[in-house]
C-alpha cells in the first residue's frame, strides 16, 4: 500500500479535523502519499481529490466542522455509482480510503471495500449512537454546548420561575439528553428509549415548585416529540409559564473539546496503522479507554444499550 485517501460524510461533527489530521500526519510519517476527498462520496463520485500534506492540516486541530467538507450521496447507494468511485480511486492510484462518519457511511464503506479497495471507518457523529464504540467523535463537545446552554436558561429560567423545555438532538439515541441532562441538574430527561408519561412529568413539575424549587428544567431529545408542544401541553395543565429552546444545529459546532481531540487523534492514528496490517472493512472505536476495532457488520450489528443505571441516577440527583 502507497497511497490514502479520507473523506468525512454525513452530519458534520467537532473533532472531525483532528481526526483528518492525525491520518495524514501518521500516514506521511510512514512515507505514504495521502489524497483529501472533498464532500464525501458524492465528491468522490465526482473525482473532487487533491493532493495532502503536513501543511493541508495545519491549524485546523482546534477547529469545528470538516476541512473536507461533508455531503449526503443516495446514489452512493448503487453498486455501479460504487464502482466508479472504486474506478476513480483506482485511477489517482489509491489503495485504501478511510472515511469519517455514522452508520450510513460504514456501510458505504463496507460495500466499497467489496469492489477491491481498502475501507477503514472512524465513529464521526454527536449523537453517540454507534453501540461497537463508548464514545463517538464529537459526542463531548455536543454536551458541552448543551452543558453551557441549560447552565444559561437555567438562569434566566429561575428569574422568572419558568419551565424552560429544551430540546436536544438524538432521534433515536437519547444520550445527548442523558449525559447532558445529567450534567446540568435537569429536573426531567425524557429520551427515546424510555417511555415517559405526561401525568408523571406534570407532577414532578409541580412537586418542584412545591418543594422550593427555583427552576425546573427539561431535557427532550428530538426523538420523542416536538419542544414547542410540549410546552404548550405543559403551560396548560401546570399553569406554570412554559417556554421551549430547540437548540438545534448549534450542538454541532464550535471548538471541539479536549476528549474529543485526543479521541480523534488516537482513533485516527490506529485507523492508518489497520490499513498498514492490511486490514479492510473495519471501524476503530474506543472501549474501556482501550482503541479497539470490529468488522464493519459486526460492529453495526450490536444493538445499543440505554444506560439504564446513568439514567436512574440522574432522576435521584435532580429530585
Ligand atoms: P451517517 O454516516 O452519519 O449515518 P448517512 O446515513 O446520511 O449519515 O450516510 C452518509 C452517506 O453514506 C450517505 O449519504 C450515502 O452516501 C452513504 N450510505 C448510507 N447508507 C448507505 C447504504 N445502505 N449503501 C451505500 N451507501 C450508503
Amino acid at each position: 500500500m502507497r497511497k490514502i485517501a479520507i473523506l468525512t460524510s454525513g452530519g458534520d461533527a467537532p473533532g472531525m479535523n483532528a481526526a483528518i489530521r492525525a491520518v495524514v500526519r501518521i500516514a506521511l510519517h510512514n512515507n505514504l502519499e495521502v489524497m483529501g476527498v472533498r464532500r464525501g462520496y458524492a465528491g468522490l463520485i465526482s473525482g473532487d481529490l487533491f493532493r495532502m500534506d503536513r501543511h493541508s492540516v495545519s491549524d485546523i486541530i482546534q477547529r469545528g466542522g470538516t476541512i473536507l467538507r461533508t455531503a449526503r450521496c443516495s446514489e452512493f447507494k448503487k453498486e455501479e455509482v460504487r464502482q466508479k468511485a472504486a474506478n476513480i480511486l483506482k485511477a489517482y492510484g489509491v489503495d485504501a480510503l478511510i472515511v469519517i462518519g455514522g452508520d450510513g457511511t460504514f456501510t458505504g464503506a463496507k460495500l466499497l471495500s467489496k469492489l477491491g479497495v481498502a475501507t477503514i471507518g472512524l465513529p464521526g457523529t454527536i449523537d453517540n449512537d454507534l453501540a461497537y464504540t463508548d464514545y463517538t467523535i464529537g459526542f463531548d463537545t455536543a454536551l458541552n454546548t448543551v452543558h453551557d446552554s441549560i447552565n444559561k436558561l437555567r438562569d434566566t429560567s429561575t428569574s422568572h420561575d419558568r419551565v424552560s423545555i429544551i430540546e436536544v438532538m438524538g432521534r433515536h439515541c437519547g444520550d445527548i439528553a442523558l449525559y447532558s441532562g445529567l450534567a446540568g441538574g435537569a429536573e426531567s430527561i425524557i429520551v427515546p428509549e424510555k417511555e415517559y408519561n405526561r401525568d408523571e412529568l406534570i407532577r414532578t413539575i409541580l412537586d418542584g415548585k412545591n418543594n422550593g424549587k427555583l427552576h425546573n428544567i427539561i431535557i427532550l431529545a428530538e426523538g420523542v416529540g416536538g419542544a414547542n408542544e410540549l410546552a404548550e401541553y405543559v403551560q396548560e395543565i401546570s399553569g406554570l409559564e412554559t417556554r421551549a429552546t430547540i437548540l438545534g444545529h448549534i450542538q454541532r459546532g464550535g471548538q471541539p473539546t479536549v476528549a474529543d481531540i485526543v479521541l480523534a487523534s488516537r482513533l485516527g492514528a490506529r485507523a492508518v496503522e489497520l490499513l498498514m496490517e492490511g486490514k479492510s472493512a473495519r471501524v476503530v472505536g474506543i472501549r474501556n479507554n482501550q482503541v479497539i476495532d470490529d468488522d464493519i457488520d459486526e460492529a453495526l450489528a450490536i444493538e445499543r444499550r440505554f444506560d439504564n443505571e446513568l439514567y436512574e441516577v440522574a432522576r435521584i440527583l435532580s429530585q
